[in-house]
């Protein structure tokens, strides 16, 4: 027999195949069991109707239910372009069709019984306009500012009305679904998803299996997935919406854990690893001679690695931390265990100037060790190739530093036993891959992976589930603290004399430009116009300036990057190449150009070059023309805080974990459906010790009682990407 989970939506009274297929397009909707996991993301509470006169403070998002009086469609300088009240009035502006491109702002006066309110929209008033008949009651959402001695609300968010008490033989709340504007042309109306749904329950909630064993709804105080289901949609009271919101979030961070935490446990139990029992000379040696102290969360770290690499089984690890907290110290570190256990270490950079760089401060350390290391990058001869491959092939190489030629390269070891990968997030996927044919006779090199992008928690917890996390969480001590500031535009010949006393105390400039693909052209004009103007206002022969982008030649770009870092240039004007890792102590000041074009971690990145010498630096965010009030958040706590983790925490709290900086390529393993990692952490925390305690007690989920779950795990949702955080 079917399952009527299965069922296509087209069946559903009142939507047949034409409007099942826009719904699909729209909204990825296709069977009954599609629509009754598609929540709502806000319900309408016909309790909670705010009588306009009784709005009495800005704090709290308020829902009015009102009548339209007026609208009136503003020009620039308050000019009426259309004025339309009730009863045929005459409009001004004559009726004419309205050109849109001229109005600055729309305004709608509304009416309940209490009083009048404005609302206003400067954005949007194409789509609006037609539908604000004046006479219609609709029911407006939105938080009321203070406008003048008033309140008004700016883009409220626009219901029909609920229609009487009851319609779905249930309370108060109405859900309210996402919708676009191609579902609500065709009357797919939010009346008409409600409708829907509730017939798509009536028809198959009965045939919804429950996902979690009793054993666990009773532990955790859940709720029954069928009462949760109906109770999303239509809620009898807002103490049942709480109950069904809670299971559902539950189980959804439930069973993610659940399926990482066990790929995790299989893979620590089957992958065998190089075993690394002692420190070896080579580590000492390098120790010994460190003219500071590790700080307490590089000697941890060291730790926790040095114990994975001991265990004989394959250490796969992510580090952490913040720029310039000291990773390649842990690096070498490492790479010299490997080193004093007979095996050899790679380094792998995302580009060239990082892996030359690494390689230069690498040999720093390695001089009182007497372990040889190379550079091979694409720019690598031929000729010094060949020599390279040979004393990878022999041994007389320990440690190999290099960009993703390393992978590329037909290069052969002689033993490798720790890749470690910096900046992890600009490897792909299958590039890591190829590391793993790197090992030798069958066993997989431990796996270090480094990357300096901050992640919250709650993500790290999702993304590397199943990786092991260190965190270096202490910045070496003495670091000058970084002085933010933002600046207008047009107080450019203020910040050019700043530079200029900066300049003539011996510290150089970096200026940075936004490089945005689709604007890639736009972008570079804008680069050069930048470029132009700083020799101009900083002119030969007391000035120097170079420039670097990513359309010059290797050569250019490293003839410029040298003419920066060894002094001789007092200003370098680039785009985001300088992003990663470059090291110039003497350069103080960090001036980014159209700073609202940054996302929170790319700026906190780009200020992370600055301040790694003795002198005082500044970090300078000179804003564009037109900032939006999200961009001038990310500006304002880019002022607030220095530290990396508490930026991205905020910045997934501004924009949501899907877009956050640094997991695009990655990618999370699932979308969640109704929890959060913004905003449910606590929960996500729960689960996951909830997930590692049944997984203690039975890891294989071998016994009955966890039979649902197996059940779970298997339908898909839950399945992470093989070879996903480079496990495979
Ligand atoms: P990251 O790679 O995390 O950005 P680095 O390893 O490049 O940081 O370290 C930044 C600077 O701090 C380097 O110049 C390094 O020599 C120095 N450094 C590292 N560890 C310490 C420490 N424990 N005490 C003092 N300085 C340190
Ligand atoms: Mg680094």
């Amino acid at each position: 027999m079917n399952n009527p989970l299965d069922s296509s939506i087209q069946f559903l009274p009142g939507i047949g195949p034409t409007r099942a297929a826009l719904i699909d397009r729209e909204l990825g909707l296709k069977t009954f069991g599609d629509l009754i996991g598609f929540y709502p993301f806000r319900y309408i509470d016909r309790s909670g109707i705010t009588s306009i006169s009784s709005i009495t403070s800005s704090e709290a998002a308020v829902q009015i239910m009102a009548r339209i009086v007026r609208v009136r469609l503003y020009g620039v300088g308050s000019n009426i372009i259309y004025d339309r009240v009730p009863d045929g009035t005459v409009p001004q502006g004559g009726g004419q069709a309205v050109k849109f491109n001229l109005v600055k702002r729309m305004s709608v006066i509304v009416q309940d019984a209490s009083g009048e309110m404005e609302l206003v929209w400067f954005k949007g008033v194409k789509y609006m306009f037609p539908k604000m008949a004046t006479g219609g009651t609709y029911v407006f959402f939105g938080k009321p500012s203070v406008y003048g001695q008033r309140f008004n609300m700016v883009h409220p968010e626009v219901d029909v009305p609920p229609s009487g008490p009851g319609t779905m033989g249930v309370g108060t709340l109405t859900g309210v679904y996402t919708s676009t504007e191609k579902l609500k042309n065709s009357g797919v109306t939010g009346k008409v998803m409600n409708r829907m749904m509730a017939s798509a329950l009536d028809q198959c909630l009965q045939y919804v299996p429950e996902s979690l064993p009793d054993y666990i709804l009773n532990a955790k105080g859940l709720v029954p997935k069928r009462f949760a289901l109906r109770n999303i949609h239509f809620p009898k009271s807002q103490n049942d919406l709480s109950k069904a919101v809670r299971r559902l979030k539950f189980e959804e961070l439930f069973l993610l854990q659940l399926a990482l935490l066990k790929q995790k446990y299989v893979r620590s139990r089957s992958a065998v690893g190089i075993p690394m029992p002692k420190v070896g000379e080579a580590f000492n040696a390098c120790y010994n001679a460190l003219p500071f102290d590790l700080t307490g969360a590089q000697k941890r770290v060291i730790k926790e690695i040095r114990s994975d690499m001991m265990s004989g089984h394959q250490m796969n690890r992510l580090l952490q931390g913040d720029v310039g907290s000291g990773k390649t110290m842990v690096a070498v570190l490492s790479a010299l265990i490997a080193v004093g256990n007979g095996c050899q270490a790679c380094i792998m950079a995302p580009t060239e100037v990082l892996a030359q760089q690494h390689f230069a401060n690498v040999q720093k350390y390695l001089a009182p060790t007497g372990v040889k290391a190379a550079l091979l990058t694409g720019s690598t001869s031929a000729k010094d190739r060949r020599i390279l491959h040979e004393g990878l092939e022999n041994g007389s190489i320990g440690i190999i530093i290099g960009t993703h030629a390393l992978i590329e390269d037909n290069v052969t070891f002689h033993r490798l036993g720790l890749a470690i990968i910096d900046e992890q997030h600009r490897f792909g996927v299958e590039q890591r891959a190829k590391l793993w044919t790197k090992g030798n006779s069958g066993v997989a090199p431990h796996i270090l992976v480094m990357t300096a992008t901050p992640i919250p928690r709650t993500l790290a917890m999702t993304l590397y589930g199943d990786l092991d996390v260190s965190v270096i969480d202490e910045l070496p001590p003495g670091r000058k603290p970084i002085q933010t500031l933002q600046i207008a535009e047009g107080k450019r010949p203020e910040l050019y004399r700043f530079m200029k006393s900066q300049i003539a105390k011996g510290r150089q400039v970096f200026i940075v430009y936004p490089l945005i693909f689709e604007n890639e052209k736009l972008d570079y004009k804008a680069l050069e116009e930048g470029y132009e103007d700083i020799v101009e206002h900083f002119p030969l022969p007391d000035y120097k300036v170079a420039i670097v982008h990513g359309q010059q030649t290797n050569e250019v770009k490293q003839f410029n990057m040298d003419a920066f870092s060894s002094g001789r240039a007092n200003i370098l004007v680039s785009t985001t190449v300088i992003e990663v890792g470059v090291d110039v102590p003497n350069a103080s000041v960090m001036v980014i150009e159209n700073v609202e074009r940054f996302g929170l971690s790319q700026l906190h990145q780009l200020r992370g070059r600055v301040g790694r010498g003795a002198a005082a630096s500044f970090c300078i965010l000179v804003k564009g023309q037109k900032i939006s009030r999200e961009s001038q958040k990310r500006i304002d706590l880019m002022c607030a805080t220095e530290n990396g983790f508490e930026l991205a925490e905020e910045d997934m709290k501004l924009r949501g974990p899907g877009d956050m900086e640094g997991t695009q390529q990655s990618g999370l393993p699932v979308s969640l459906g109704i929890a959060s990692l913004a905003k449910d952490g606590m929960l996500l925390q729960e689960a996951r010790e909830y997930a590692e305690s049944i997984l203690k007690d039975d890891p294989e989920l071998t016994d009955t009682k966890n039979a649902p779950l197996v059940q779970e795990l298997k339908r898909g949702k839950y399945k992470v990407a093989k070879n996903f955080s480079q496990i495979s």
